[in-house]
């Protein structure tokens, strides 16, 4: 019962409605019609008995001569004339003791009756509505002579109640029917709405303050959807306030009012942070402690509202110097920190770009400053600690940076000083060979090498252009050394160009000559040189210049360039094949190389890196790499070079593995041009002779 009762009245508000108003519709209209019923039936039953009575009455006065006369034939000639109505049960004459003497059932003649009045009044004996039964006495003046009794059946009456039950029956289903469909209508109009509050509700927990429930109409569902909107609009203006006052009590904590940088707090934070980071552990980080080197005097001189003007664009270029993952800070005052995360993994590397973004501070703070109409001029120094993950606490980097920045101040000033003088070493030393290497392109202190390149059939088919630096004092600078310093430093553009014109005019002498005329000569091109958007051009003119056969140029890439802008190089690449000069990858297996754009390269050579070549024979995984660059270079159609090729057995693995091509220390090592061409004479006559180690090493 309970769980009848729960079933209706909870559940959903569709369900609810639909079934109180089906039950009250039902019952309402089954109480009407059984009402209409009851009252027609008696109605009818009155009617029935009249006439019952009616009758009788007339058969009593017009039989009573024949009963006392005994005349039963004329006696059932007033029964059987009672036939006349359709819904007659029977009709009868007895006399007074109940002996039947007429009847309309000839088998019931002479039977008695029983169930007659002692006294001689009317009687209604059935009421039953199937059959009225009334008994009227017979009466002859004051006597009693015998009775006329009639039976009148319904029949008529049965098929009206009948229709009235059946149609009140149907009325019945189509109230229900009527009245669930428009409480499904109306249950429908408030869920609908109701949902549309839930939905409001839903996409506020979901943290979306901006939406309100449409309101229109007057009922008490509108007037719960404006409730809500307006406990909406109340809301959303609190929790802008909350934020509002979240982000002053945030700015106020951690940022510096006067030029919105992070104060000393958040760079601990950030210093933090940055110790713990993912790469922390392998890459280092760098703090550079900043110190403005006129600025008390300025600021006495001009007043502090100037001060904190000049103090705010310093902020601004600051900024400028920074990727987006780095962090500027004022520490007070004049005192500003930078943190450089994701710097190299090697301490000398991340020593020399943290050095670069310092010099990046030097020269933006030393432009000249336009403050409210004065021209200042202000410059920093800067003291550079580099970190690796947790080896020191925040507060000692910190304390070691500004101690660097008091060297640079000794220095004098507008200049920048690591803590770690092996790192500051490293950084003279490479700015040292920054500049010996300007001297070196204006006063031409730079050679061509060639070492030899041969066929399976150790033919000479051509030669890899090595440059060497004869330096004043130093002596020979291997290129290993001053190349990555010449990259950095951007030289290695105008130092290239040079190696590409010597290249280019050693080609064009060689032409002329029978021993040369056929040989390849094979540049190096390094990635930022080739990124420059002249290199095609200036292939170009120098074969123009030179008059040379471009199918003689053969430039080594690396896949260092494709990194920056893979189509950009591609469309290169194709131009200068499209020139007729050849393209080789060097140093394969080392970078970054993908079968995806290894397929897209304009290439005609792979050249295996000789790290690969030098453990060949001794480390198997090695090998597997050879074999793999070697079937590779076969599948794409690319000739393939081993280079670093130093002793018979490496030749004699790679001959069997189908490389062909090699170069290395066992043909000959990297040679000035003269006695590269006495390499080349010596070993014409006999080709197949092999000669290790001639010339004169470099
Ligand atoms: P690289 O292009 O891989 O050049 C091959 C280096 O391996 C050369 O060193 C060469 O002397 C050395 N090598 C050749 N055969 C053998 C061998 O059998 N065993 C050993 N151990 N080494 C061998 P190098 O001349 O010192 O050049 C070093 C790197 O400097 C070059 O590597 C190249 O990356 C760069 N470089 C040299 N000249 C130029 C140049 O003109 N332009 C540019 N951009 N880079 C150059
Ligand atoms: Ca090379
Ligand atoms: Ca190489």
């Amino acid at each position: 019962m309970r769980a009848i009762y729960h079933w209706l009245f909870s559940g959903p508000l569709r369900r609810q409605l639909i079934l109180a108003v089906a039950t009250v519709h039902a019952v309402m209209m089954a109480l009407l019609v059984w009402d209409l019923v009851s009252r027609q039936q008696s109605v009818v039953l009155t009617q029935q008995i009249e006439k019952a009575r009616a009758v009788t009455n007339s058969m009593a006065v017009s039989s009573a001569g024949w009963v006392l006369a005994r005349d039963v034939v004329g006696l059932q000639e007033i029964v059987d004339a009672q036939q006349r109505f359709p819904e007659l049960g029977f009709a009868m004459i007895c006399d007074v003791h109940g002996k039947v003497l007429a009847h309309t059932d000839p088998t019931r003649i002479h039977q008695d009756v029983t169930d007659l009045p002692t006294t001689p009044v009317e009687t209604t004996l059935s009421k039953n509505p199937a059959l009225v039964d009334v008994a009227v006495p017979v009466m002859l003046g004051q006597k009693h002579v015998g009775w006329a009794r009639i039976g009148l059946g319904h029949d008529r009456m049965a098929a009206e109640i009948d229709a009235i039950t059946r149609d009140g029956i149907i009325y019945i289903f189509g109230a229900v029917l009527a009245g669930s469909l428009l409480a499904a209508l109306m249950a429908g109009r408030i869920t609908r709405r109701l949902y549309r509050v839930k939905d409001v509700a839903d996409l506020v927990r979901a943290g979306n303050y901006d939406q309100r429930v449409e309101v229109g109409g007057d009922d008490e569902l509108t007037a719960v959807g404006a409730g809500l909107n307006t406990m909406l609009d109340e809301l959303q203006r609190h929790t802008a306030e909350l934020k509002a006052s979240n982000e002053e009590i945030r700015t106020l904590a951690f940022y510096d009012p006067l030029t919105q940088l992070p104060n000393r707090r958040l760079l601990h934070d950030r210093l933090q942070r940055s110790r713990n980071s993912r790469s922390a552990s392998s890459h280092h980080g760098a703090l550079l402690f900043i110190d403005l080197d006129n600025f008390k005097n300025l600021n006495d001189t001009l007043g502090h509202d100037i001060g904190d003007l000049l103090l705010q664009e310093c902020a601004r270029r600051l900024q400028l110097c920074i990727r987006e993952a780095d962090t500027v800070a004022r520490l007070g005052g004049d005192e500003f920190v930078i943190i450089l995360n994701e710097l190299a993994e090697q301490p000398d590397e991340a020593a020399m770009q943290a050095e670069a973004v310092g010099n990046k501070v030097i020269d933006e703070l030393n432009r000249i400053y336009d403050v409210a109409g004065h021209e200042l001029r202000s410059s920093p120094s800067i003291g550079v600690v580099v970190f690796r993950g947790h080896e020191l606490e925040s507060d000692e980097l910190l304390k070691r940076a500004d101690m660097a920045m008091y060297q640079s101040k000794a220095a004098g000033r507008n200049t920048l000083r690591f803590f770690d003088p092996a790192m500051q070493a490293t950084v003279n030393a490479r700015s040292e060979m920054e500049s010996a290497l300007l001297v070196a392109i204006q006063t031409n202190e730079f050679e061509l090498f060639y070492q030899p390149q041969v066929d399976g059939n150790d033919h000479a088919i051509g030669a890899e252009a090595l440059i060497r630096w004869r330096h004043p004092q130093r002596g020979m600078v291997s290129p290993a050394e001053f190349i990555p310093v010449a990259e950095e430093s951007g030289l290695i553009v105008p130092i290239g160009h040079w190696v590409l014109r010597e290249a280019c005019q050693r080609l064009a002498i060689w032409a002329n000559q029978p021993e040369t005329a056929h040989l390849v000569l094979a540049v190096n091109v390094s990635a930022r040189q080739f990124r420059m958007p002249t290199i095609v051009q200036e292939v170009k003119d120098l074969m123009a210049y030179t008059g040379i056969d471009p199918s003689r140029l053969k430039l080594e890439l690396t896949e260092g360039l494709l990194l920056d802008n893979i189509d950009d190089a591609i469309d290169k690449m194709t131009q200068l094949r499209a020139l007729g000069v050849s393209l080789a990858l060097d140093d394969f297996g080392t970078g970054y190389s993908s079968l995806n754009y290894l397929k897209k390269l304009p290439l005609d050579q792979l050249k295996i890196d000789q790290s690969f070549v030098r453990d060949l024979l001794d480390n198997s995984e090695d090998e597997t790499i050879c074999r793999a660059i070697i079937a590779l270079g076969n599948s794409l159609g690319l000739a393939v070079i081993a280079e670093g090729v130093e002793t018979e057995a490496q030749r004699q693995f790679l001959l069997k593995q189908h490389c062909l091509l090699a170069q290395g220390y066992l043909y000959s090592r990297p040679l000035p041009e003269n006695d590269f061409r006495d390499w080349l004479i010596r070993r014409q006559p006999q080709a197949s002779e092999k000669v290790g180690y001639g010339g004169t090493a470099v």
